[in-house]
């Protein structure tokens, strides 16, 4: 029988053709332009092996060096302390919410989660498929925020817990923690997915981080984990080989074949970053762009509302509202035919949502202050 073809997408063109149309999508998000414009020579033409690069065996020294630049590019954009790995494997965020207490908890039962909102409470559901889980921090009462990391808000973390886990950005919610708490001898352990690489971190702070690509880093596939070395120690032998942190970290990410055109393009990003002042100049630019889009937002005399908590506000992923849901729908309809794409919020979460990572440029963030101050004055 004849397979119907696929119909190709229809996609609407942004109005005015000179204008350039923006995605504000949380994930896969946006990737820089001088990132696609290289990818497709970097990744796509054939070598004098005959080969592309996305063709090359992952056994084979090509692949191999490229994997190595990416592994010291990103070490050295994080300024990596000598004793933490990194990991380059298949899958999302969400495979970490099992592969952790799969191999951090060693002879442990117990992990430690602070739940600041959607995402932590994904991995807090994950977690208790394999650890006697322990909430040891919610959100406060009142506009969405972190918990309170001050000396005193009441953490308990039980002594003999594997890892305390934390979300330190909130993707759905818009949350971002200020500040991280001190979790003593427990190590800290962060789903950096939507934060990573968009300003300084101090990784001598954590034990483990891990991030999916498709927010900040590349494409969908590929995740990221830094590890600090003692943490390895504990992976039980048993455990499947491309799923042990310390299998992996042995054998140079390369237990199977990895995600090897994700981690093609995760390179001629990093080494993006590195050109533009590394992750101090994310953090300002990404810092200019939030500032530029909350205060709009406030200024805007309540037609538009920012429900986070002030300093909690999330610069990568900015969350608002108008008075009612049906105007959230209509905007983001209308933000369509302007050329602005993907605002709607998290469904779990609803409202507006604009994604502003690395790649977002200035120029994204006026268009949408520009469409924001004209639907305000066609509609206020
Ligand atoms: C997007 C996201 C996830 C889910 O990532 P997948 O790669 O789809 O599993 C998990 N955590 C956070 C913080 C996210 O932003």
């Amino acid at each position: 029988m004849a397979l119907a073809a696929v119909p190709a997408p229809v996609l609407r063109p942004s109005p005015a053709a000179a204008e350039p149309a923006y995605s504000f999508a949380a994930g896969p998000a946006r990737l820089p332009d001088a990132v696609l414009a290289r990818a497709g020579e970097a990744l796509f033409a054939r070598g004098g092996d005959g080969a592309a690069a996305i063709e090359r065996p992952f056994t084979g020294d090509a692949f191999r060096a490229t994997l190595a630049h990416a592994r010291e590019r990103l070490a050295a954009l994080l300024a990596l302390p000598a004793n933490y790995r990194i990991l380059f494997m298949a899958g999302g965020a969400m495979q970490h919410f099992s592969l952790l207490p799969m191999n951090l908890l060693g002879a442990s039962r117990r992990a430690a989660y602070a739940d600041s909102g959607y995402w932590s409470r994904r991995a807090i559901d994950e977690g208790w498929k394999q650890a006697a889980v322990s909430v040891v921090a919610t959100p406060p009462a009142g506009a969405p925020a972190a918990p309170d990391v001050s000396p005193g808000s009441g953490w308990d973390i039980p002594a003999d817990a594997a890892y305390c886990h934390l979300t330190p950005n909130e993707t759905a919610d818009g949350v971002a923690w200020a500040a991280l708490p001190d979790t003593g001898a427990v190590p800290l352990v962060a789903d950096v997915t939507s934060c990573f690489l968009a300003a300084p971190l101090d990784v001598s702070r954590f034990g483990l981080l891990y991030a999916g690509a498709q927010k900040n880093i590349g494409p969908a596939g590929l995740s990221v984990v830094v590890v600090r070395d003692d943490l390895l120690e504990r992976a039980r032998p048993e455990l499947p080989a491309p799923f042990s942190y310390a299998v992996q970290a042995a054998q140079d990410s390369c237990v199977t074949t990895p995600p090897t055109a994700a981690i093609q393009l995760a390179a001629l990003v990093f080494d993006w970053i590195a050109e533009r002042g590394g992750l101090p100049a994310m953090a300002a630019a990404n810092a200019a762009k939030a500032a530029r889009l909350y205060g709009f937002i406030d200024a805007s005399g309540g037609f538009y509302t920012a429900p986070v908590r002030r300093d909690c506000r999330s610069p990568v992923n900015v969350r608002f509202h108008l008075a009612d849901s049906v105007q959230d729908a209509v905007f983001a309809a209308e933000a369509e035919r302007r050329g602005l794409f993907h605002l709607r919020g998290h469904p779990r979460v609803g409202g507006l949502r604009a994604s502003l990572y690395n790649a977002m440029p200035m120029t994204g963030v006026d268009a949408l202050v520009d469409f924001m101050a004209d639907f305000m004055r066609r509609r206020g």
